[in-house]
């Protein structure tokens, strides 16, 4: 083990946390770089190909800002039966169907993100379910607008937390380790 790690890990929790089709679709893609970043040959590799800033990194970098801790990353495209085993809670819904040929219609960007409350503050970083009843700061309510496009996923509790992460994450997908930072997000004593 790292050293420290057992200082912080007790009151850790982890959450699962996706980026829909829908998030990892929608860039902010800039048609028309204005003349600025077209004569600043670094600005438009960072913005490449053309003008192209994924909301990928802007949602991760919520998270990441926060103090919370990325321990599991990937891209997949989950099939229906995966996406319908993860949304059977809302199977009597009418919109389950559309729900799920939706979330397995292309890349989804799965996570596991940890620190202290991270499974009720992730819920608050991403905002209501309705993206029109989202506070503005939330992700939900700066990047989407409609219920059924409101760009990703976060666990509602402990328990689904649990169930999602060894859902969609093997153990040695995951990893623990200390960031130096986590002295200073968390203090010692
Ligand atoms: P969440 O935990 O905030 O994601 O919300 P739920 O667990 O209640 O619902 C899961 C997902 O189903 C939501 O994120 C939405 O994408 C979708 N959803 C929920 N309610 C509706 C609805 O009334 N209409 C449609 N079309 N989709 C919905
Ligand atoms: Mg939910």
């Amino acid at each position: 083990g790292l050293p420290d790690s057992s200082l912080f890990l007790p009151q850790m929790e982890r959450t699962f946390i996706a980026i829909k089709p829908d998030g990892v679709q929608r860039g902010l893609v800039i048609d028309r770089p204005n003349k600025f970043i077209a004569s600043c040959s670094l600005l438009r590799k960072i913005l490449k190909p053309s003008g192209y800033n994924n909301q990928i990194s802007e949602i991760i970098s919520r998270f990441e800002r926060k103090g919370f801790k990325l321990v599991g990353i990937k891209i997949m495209v989950p099939s229906k039966g995966f996406t319908q085993k993860h949304y059977h809670d809302l199977k009597e819904k009418p919109f389950f169907n559309g729900l799920c040929n939706f979330l397995s219609s292309g890349p989804v960007v799965a996570m596991v993100w940890e620190g202290e409350g991270v499974i009720r503050y992730g819920r608050k970083l991403i905002g209501a379910t309705d993206p029109q009843k989202s506070e503005p700061g939330t992700i939900r309510g700066d990047l989407a607008v409609v219920v059924g496009r409101n760009i990703i996923h976060g666990s509602d509790g402990p328990e689904s937390a649990k169930d999602e992460i060894s859902m969609w994450f093997k153990p040695e997908e995951l990893v623990s380790y200390t960031n130096n930072a986590d002295k200073w997000i968390y203090g010692q004593n």
